[in-house]
């Protein structure tokens, strides 16, 4: 099942959760991985050793530190950016700085990564983008802003694959619902709230993205492009 031997991979913000889990199963599938970091250095290091996989702390949030790694990687075949921030609370109390770091990591971060990478992407390379369902869906009060960097993943997406779909490059997003993560844990306090909006009512596993990330950076997704991949267990339906 290694089918992705041979392919060089850059995970942006790997070192906990969902990102954790696409590390450990695109190294399972063969490919050579580096994660980012943040602040988890111990986290990262020890999924590394794990794995086989290489680290580099890189804020996300600073758009000329990962153009740094990126650079550093000469030609990628797989950029998947999972760096992502969430910050919630009554849209008149939130503090404006806390907003706008959200801005940058999950929005100004992944667009520029996934530019710097394509330009020195091979053929056929792929790029997901960790969004959201609440992308689509905001149906309760203090999301704005997180729901709001959500939906601007979908349009650059939908506009990037357009860019670098002559060189049979691929982007998509992978739009979770809840998933069992230190973000949103399976046994918080908000967790009968968000099972109520679903059709199975229970946190996905980050292994259960990390399936659906395999897909698509996988052989047989070479023609899925500029699109979500929405996995909620019906949150949003
Ligand atoms: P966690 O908070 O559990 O982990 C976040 C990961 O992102 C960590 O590896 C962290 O690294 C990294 N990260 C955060 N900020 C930065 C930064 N500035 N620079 C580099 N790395 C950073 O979150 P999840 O695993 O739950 O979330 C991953 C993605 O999935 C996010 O984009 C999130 O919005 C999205 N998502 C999550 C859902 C959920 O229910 N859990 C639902 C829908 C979407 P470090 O600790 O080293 O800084």
């Amino acid at each position: 099942m290694a089918h992705l031997t041979g392919k060089k991979a850059l995970i942006l913000g790997g070192s906990r959760g969902i990102g954790a889990a696409i590390v450990e199963r695109l190294a399972a599938d063969g490919a050579a991985v580096t994660l980012t970091y943040g602040s988890s250095q111990d986290a990262a290091e020890a999924l590394a050793e794990k794995v086989g996989a290489a680290t580099v702390q890189a804020d996300s949030a600073d758009r000329n530190a990962v153009a740094q790694v990126i650079a550093s990687q000469g030609a990628l075949d797989i950029l998947v950016v999972n760096a992502g921030v969430l910050v919630m609370g009554p849209a008149l109390e939130l503090n404006p700085d806390d907003v706008d770091r959200m801005i940058d990591v999950n929005v100004r971060g992944p667009y520029h990564a996934a530019v710097d990478a394509a330009r020195q992407m091979n053929e056929g390379g792929r790029i997901v983008i960790i969004g959201s369902v609440n992308g689509d869906r905001m149906p309760f009060a203090g999301g704005a802003a997180y729901g709001m960097t959500k939906s601007a993943v979908q349009g650059m997406v939908r506009g990037l694959a357009r860019d670098f779909g002559d060189r049979g490059i691929t982007v998509n997003s992978v739009q979770p619902g809840p998933v069992n993560t230190d973000m949103n844990p399976e046994g918080g306090p908000m967790k009968d709230m968000m099972h109520s909006f679903m059709a199975i009512k229970r946190h996905a596993q980050p292994e259960e993205i990390a399936g659906m990330v395999a897909y698509l950076v996988g052989p047989e997704a070479s023609i899925v492009t500029g699109a979500q991949h929405t996995i909620d267990g019906g949150f949003g339906a």
